[in-house]
């Protein structure tokens, strides 16, 4: 179509990373299905070729970026300037593109990157991708703030630029408000309810995972460990119908490659995975591939493992969080010892050769023994399982938006913890892949600052993961000083929050009330002093 809308889609990272993203892939196959718009792709190392040239038309009508991860934030601001947009917000003029983001890091928390965004989009995109471009459709010839505001009018599309935070005399967040009437006070997340959910577009050798056909088998957990975003940030729990969704999806993929990967946030629990695995035992797919992502430990079945080994897996990937029981029982885990050791004695017997558990440290009120338990729980596990290479994945606990342990804050004793299980276990042969400790506290301060953050993020850059890099930016931008003042690195990076505070996040809605994360913050904590 001659005057198509020019959009970008851009993701922050390498061409391989980027199009291994299922949500990214999806978005831009939404796009790019749309005989109105025109989507070229940028990732950090290449790129589809520009627009043409037509002087008459604005370069480019929308820029958007999918943001996955906290720490590649500052890479927005590079990819904008690549295309030479201004990388502030309220710098835009008219001939600039609309800006706009999605993805788990933006519908959870927008607010550090709001100045820079001129849209977010909150929620599944299924229904608010076709909404969102129907709108600015509808008003593009008009002059930028009118574009803006005919955007904000489509549910789950929040403007930024049409609020406005309060802050206290000491510099306390009161609340994020509307700056003109007609806009609505919060902005609801969009949650897709058809019975189909996505699959790969892209299968490409040069991905992540090469030649690999993604399919999304559920979305969201109804677990709800307290610390969880991929559960809490989604709700409700949602899986696609085996016979109209999965099986025509799986099916879609496997004329071009040998290879299946099926995800979600807990694939294990979709009501007919049994008849999934089944459906995936026929002979016609003995050169197939599959692979799962992470399944809960107490539905690892023998069915699962056997078909897992004969079709090409080696391993099986589980979280257990921690060794002690008593932490599991504070994040809502509901596992106990005896089914991890099952799980393990199931892949081992079922054919696999190795185990990749995952765990974490730093959780609110644990201690010591705690992690103690977690390297003996490994070690223990290794002497019943001989034959099963067993390998600890561990991060440090980080608190995120909309969770119920979005007021606790990254213990420091975490880092020390981490080095504990590497004394305990390497020399045991338990391989331990520890995430950095400092960008766990990058991450958290990407997850729970509000838009005071914004410069610092913009001095940040070319510091991607150098702790020392953000704590200077951070001590350069406090004392700057400028009103209303930043709040310290302590009380957003370790701050165990009031409940009753404005959070940077209030006018945002996501998976459950406020009311009920306090609740299940309450629970959790109870009779642990804290
Ligand atoms: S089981 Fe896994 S995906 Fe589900 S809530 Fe717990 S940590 Fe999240």
């Amino acid at each position: 179509m001659a005057d198509a809308l020019r959009v970008v889609l851009a993701f922050p990272s390498t061409y391989p990373v980027g199009i291994t993203s299922l949500g990214y892939q999806v978005v831009w196959a939404t796009l790019a299905r749309r005989s109105d718009v025109d989507v070229r792709r940028q990732f950090t190392d290449r790129g589809d070729p520009p627009h043409g040239a037509d002087r008459s038309r604005p370069p480019l009508d929308l820029f958007g970026l999918s943001l996955s991860w906290e720490l590649d934030a500052p890479v927005l601001l590079d990819l904008l300037e690549q295309r030479r947009i201004p990388i502030w917000a309220d710098r835009r003029g008219d001939g600039d593109p609309i800006v706009f983001g999605g993805g788990p890091v933006l519908t959870a928390n927008p607010e550090p990157l709001a100045p820079f965004l001129d849209a977010v989009l909150l929620g599944d995109g299924e229904l608010l991708l076709p909404a969102f471009i129907d709108a600015l459709q509808s008003c593009r010839a008009a002059p930028r703030a009118e574009r803006l505001r005919c955007l904000a009018r489509v549910p789950g599309v929040y403007v930024p630029s049409l609020y406005a935070p309060r802050y206290g005399p000491e510099g306390q967040l009161l609340a994020v408000e509307p700056i003109e009437d007609g806009v609505t006070a919060s902005v609801g997340r969009q949650t897709w309810r058809g019975n189909t959910l996505s699959h790969s577009t892209v299968i490409t050798p040069e991905a992540a995972w090469p030649s690999i056909h993604m399919v999304e088998v559920v979305r969201s957990c109804p677990e709800l460990c307290r610390f969880c975003l991929a559960s809490y940030l989604t709700l409700p729990f949602r899986s696609a119908s085996l016979d109209d969704g999965l099986i025509p999806a799986v099916e879609a993929g496997l004329g071009a490659t040998r290879r299946l990967g099926l995800l979600g946030a807990s694939v294990s629990q979709h009501p007919q995975f049994p008849e999934l695995l089944g459906w995936l035992d026929q002979e016609r797919f003995a050169d197939t591939r599959i692979s799962v992502s992470s399944v809960r430990a107490a539905t690892v079945t023998p069915q699962l493992t056997g078909i897992l080994a004969r079709r090409g897996s080696r391993s099986l990937t589980i979280a257990i969080e921690s060794g002690s029981e008593r932490m599991r029982t504070l994040v809502n885990k509901k596992l106990d010892t005896e089914a991890i050791y099952t799980a393990a004695r199931h892949a081992r017997d079922g054919g696999l050769s190795a185990l990749k558990l995952y765990g974490m440290v730093g959780l609110p009120s644990e201690e010591e023994a705690d992690v103690e338990a977690t390297a003996t729980l490994l070690l223990d596990l290794k002497r019943a399982t001989p034959g099963l290479r067993l390998s600890l994945g561990v991060s440090t606990f980080v608190p995120k938006a909309h969770t119920p342990f979005q007021w606790e804050g990254v213990r420091p004793e975490a880092e020390k913890r981490l080095q504990l299980l590497a004394k305990r276990l390497k020399p045991k042969g338990i391989e331990l892949r520890p995430e950095s400790y400092g960008w766990s506290v990058i991450q958290a301060l990407i997850s729970r600052s509000d838009r005071r953050l914004a410069p610092v993020i913009a001095a940040a850059r070319g510091q991607l993961s150098s702790l020392g890099g953000w704590k200077r930016a951070y001590r350069e931008a406090l004392a700057a000083g400028g009103a209303p003042p930043l709040p310290s690195w302590e009380s957003v990076v370790h701050g165990r929050w009031d409940p009753r505070a404005t959070l940077p996040w209030q006018h945002l809605e996501a998976g459950l009330a406020p009311t009920v994360l306090r609740e299940h913050h309450r629970q959790a904590l109870q009779g642990t002093g804290l």
